[in-house]
């Protein structure tokens, strides 16, 4: 699904991801202390050094090729070693209520979210981290699959001031299921859930393709999920950016509008939100996480730094 410019890219990030050439195998010859084995180790040092300047040469010629996209996306190129100022990214996956099974599938795509564009991600389940000191890391925080009461009153005080200063929210499908008695957090995610109809598929619609997290989408794709129906519609502010066809599956209570994902600037911060993403499928599918990864970099105001990074599908 990745054309051959983001294959270079992930080419270029995973010969990073090895680590040091000190810790390939064949260096370790150089430890031994046999001294009659010195002419012989001689020559393992000029294989190896053949070897280093083989990789280099290919390591530049790929820079070459990818020469500007590369330059502009160094401070992104994902490491096992980030620096310790890396943008982080806090997935919470609290639940109250209803528990998804997808919770651990929906972590470990975020976490590759963060090592393919050089974020930290940190995730915990513990609300005692809505602290000022304790959001102050983040760039974004993801409530991924969030159900019911999961903040007391300081700890939403202190989600509050983080949005006004300018952070961003993701809400993964639940999260539109959670704090119902929190009316600045239903501002925040847009509308609440109502209720949904049994899994199936159904025809998933782009209605806006000028956003990170649907560039790239088709304007109709079918996929499976469990698809939710909200008690409102989002605030008429908000950019409207998934809907999905109610006609290509049976159980949808919202009409001819029926949102799916949305973004907007919400009390000086942004917010993004998805319905999709109940089942554990849902975060190996290309089309979900590109969506996925593309609200997750907007929410965290990462997108325009990495627009030309975003997957660029074929469909
Ligand atoms: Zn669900």
């Amino acid at each position: 699904m990745l054309s051959g410019y983001d294959n270079a890219i992930i080419t270029i990030t995973r010969m990073d991801a090895v680590g040091p050439m000190t810790d390939m195998p064949g260096t370790r010859l150089h430890s031994s202390s046999d001294p009659w084995h010195n002419a012989s180790m001689i020559a393992v040092k000029l294989q190896n050094i053949r070897v280093l300047l083989l990789g280099l040469l290919a390591y530049c010629l790929l820079l070459s090729t990818a020469c500007i996209p590369l330059q502009a996306k160094e401070p992104l190129i994902p490491t096992n070693d980030l620096p310790p100022d890396a943008a982080a990214l806090l997935v919470f996956s609290k639940t109250a209520g209803y528990r998804h099974a997808s919770i651990s599938d929906g972590i470990a795509a975020i976490q590759t979210i963060g090592v393919e564009y050089g974020l930290r991600v940190d995730t915990t389940e513990d609300a005692a981290i809505f602290s000022d000191q304790g959001l102050a890391p983040y760039r974004a925080v993801i409530f991924l699959n969030t159900t019911g009461d999961i903040l007391d009153a300081a700890q939403e005080a202190a989600f509050e001031r983080y949005i006004r200063a300018g952070n961003g929210y993701v809400g993964v499908h639940a999260a539109s299921d959670t704090e119902y008695d929190w009316a600045w957090y239903g501002g925040l995610v847009g509308a609440y859930f109502a209720d949904h109809p049994a899994i199936q598929t159904a025809t998933v619609q782009t209605s806006d393709q000028s956003h990170p997290s649907t560039v790239g989408l088709p304007a109709a794709w079918q996929r499976r999920d469990e698809w939710y129906n909200f008690g409102s519609l989002p605030p008429a502010e908000a950019q409207i950016l998934l809907t999905i066809d109610e006609e290509s599956y049976s159980g949808g209570t919202m009409g001819d509008l029926h949102p799916l994902s949305w973004a907007q600037q919400y009390d000086g911060g942004r917010s993004w939100y998805t319905a999709m993403g109940h089942t554990g499928e849902s975060f190996s599918e290309p089309l979900f996480l590109a969506h996925l990864s593309g609200g997750i970099l907007w929410a965290a105001g990462l997108s325009d730094a990495t627009a030309l990074y975003l997957p660029k599908l074929q469909h």
